[in-house]
């Protein structure tokens, strides 16, 4: 059997539309097929090559570590230089009170985490999140999850959960002094990205404040730089109580983690009680690859030209059948007048060497998030080749 049918046989099926493209390299910006044909990635694997696959500096973090350890104990009990380094640069990304990092494997974990420590620390049940938000895909963050079709079959999930409006000033008064945390994606990803107003969220940490809520901000897509600021949450002059992020944060290898104040993370170490426990959290060779990609995003200056980047696509796609572009930084979706004009043109567009995608629930918006390394012409050779996919 070759890999084509191996992956129908043997390998377990998530969607009617696997993409399907046998991929044996990446590099940059760039993908390769064993024929050698070249894609461009304009989804970044989902919002995970901030810095383009296979980054030079990554790729040297990785071998470094490799050459010292791989996995030694769960997390949290030995000192591993990868894990602490990490935890003190993603600090210095972030105001001071977000000072205590916990590390996962994943974006799911993370928030996972993020809800046990809400609960543990305010001794509360009530969780508010959003309607047509993804937080993942384990029970727990697929409790906070806001589509409804995606929750059906796996009921009975977490009690306690409201859903409300992202963005609505009216529904804030949902937020009481029951509510252990509410959950809320800085900028909505799957929903097609949505981003509220900077009032509206200045007024949900008024009244996280007045309620003794803990604000949760999962920033597993729109963090890592993807918007033009490291946090997404640096636009609306919020800070939150706890932060979730992943995807960017490892270059390419898994990781995740919630980061909050010492006094709200100290609660965890309280035995008797269980805390967290992940066994491969903050493996120290993601670890190391993430450190990395921090360094990378700085020093390369990444921030500072994501917004040109952005509006060169905006500037390029121009079409009538384009109705829209919604974005923040290059967090991008094109929106098409259904999926049935839309899906043609993914489908010819990889076709002719650019891949896209749609959202989870949002079927009738091409997602454009490329790695932030993009160059000009990059982006006007994919702007040009989705053009012609969008004239058949
Ligand atoms: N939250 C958001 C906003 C996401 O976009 C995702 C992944 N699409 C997750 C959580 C879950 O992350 P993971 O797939 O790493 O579990």
């Amino acid at each position: 059997m070759n890999n084509r049918q191996l992956f129908l046989s043997h390998l377990a099926q998530t969607t009617d539309f696997p993409l399907m493209l046998e991929i044996e390299k990446a590099e940059g910006v760039y993908m390769y097929g064993p024929d050698g044909k070249s894609y461009i990635d304009l989804i970044s694997g989902i919002g995970v090559s901030n810095v383009g696959h296979r980054h030079p500096k990554i790729i040297h973090a990785i071998q470094s570590q490799l050459e010292k350890y791989l996995h030694l104990m769960v997390y949290g009990e030995y000192i591993q230089s990868p894990q602490v380094q990490l935890a003190k640069a993603l600090c210095e990304t972030l105001p001071p009170s977000l000072n205590n990092v916990y590390l996962v494997n994943s974006g799911s974990e993370a928030v996972e985490g993020a809800l046990k420590l809400a609960k543990r620390f305010t001794n509360r049940r009530e969780i508010i999140s959003c309607i047509n938000a993804y937080h993942g895909s384990s029970h727990g963050s697929l409790s906070v999850g806001g589509n409804e079709i995606f929750k059906r079959a796996y009921r009975p999930l977490l009690p306690g959960i409201k859903n409300v409006v992202y963005g609505s000033f009216g529904q804030l008064d949902e937020i009481t002094e029951n509510t252990a945390a509410v959950i809320v994606e800085t900028i909505q990803g799957e929903a097609g990205i949505r981003i509220a107003s900077k009032e509206y969220f200045q007024a949900l940490r008024k009244k996280c404040n007045e309620t003794g809520t803990l604000l949760i901000l999962d920033e597993i897509q729109a963090g890592f730089g993807r918007t033009g600021k490291f946090w997404a949450f640096e636009h609306f002059d919020i800070v939150p109580d706890i932060l979730v992020c992943a995807k960017g944060m490892g270059g390419g290898m898994p990781i995740g983690a919630f980061i909050a104040g010492q006094e709200v993370m100290g609660v965890f170490k309280n035995n008797p009680l269980l805390g967290h426990i992940t066994t491969f959290g903050g493996h120290p060779v993601s670890s190391a690859a993430s450190l990395a990609t921090i360094q990378i995003i700085q020093n390369e200056k990444l921030l500072e030209k994501v917004d040109e980047k952005a509006e060169l696509f905006k500037k390029l796609l121009v079409h009538h059948k384009i109705k829209s572009i919604r974005n923040k930084g290059l967090m991008m979706a094109v929106e098409f007048e259904s999926f049935e004009v839309l899906k043609p043109i993914i489908d010819r567009a990889i076709e002719k060497g650019v891949i896209t995608d749609w959202f989870l629930f949002c079927d009738d918006a091409m997602r454009i998030a490329p790695p932030l390394v993009i160059t000009h012409e990059e982006i006007e050779k994919a702007c040009n080749i989705i053009l012609e996919a969008i004239n058949g």
